[in-house]
């Protein structure tokens, strides 16, 4: 059985409740972590990334920029303007 449970949104820092129904829903569905953000942020995140963005820098212009992967040291990431001058 499963208990409601206060947890802090990691995002705005605001307690919210993982209810005994979510719990269920996730061990259901598998899921290895608690959510970590408020039904707000979530709700915010989902509409406008679904991906994680990785903080970068420009190889060609040194801008910072963000990437949807992890950037390796030995894959240059560009950003969206010298990406598409390069035509790639
Ligand atoms: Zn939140
Ligand atoms: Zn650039």
């Amino acid at each position: 059985m499963y208990n409601d449970k206060t947890l802090v949104c990691k995002e705005c820092g605001e307690e919210f409740i993982f209810s005994a129904g979510e719990q269920e829903f996730y061990a259901e569905k598998g899921f290895q972590n608690e959510p970590t953000r408020c039904k707000a942020c979530r709700g915010k995140r989902d509409h406008s990334a679904k991906k994680e963005l990785y903080d970068a820098v420009c190889a060609e212009c040194g801008q910072p920029t963000r990437v949807p992967f992890k950037p390796h040291l030995d894959k240059p990431v560009f950003c969206s303007k010298c990406y598409s001058s390069k035509k790639i």
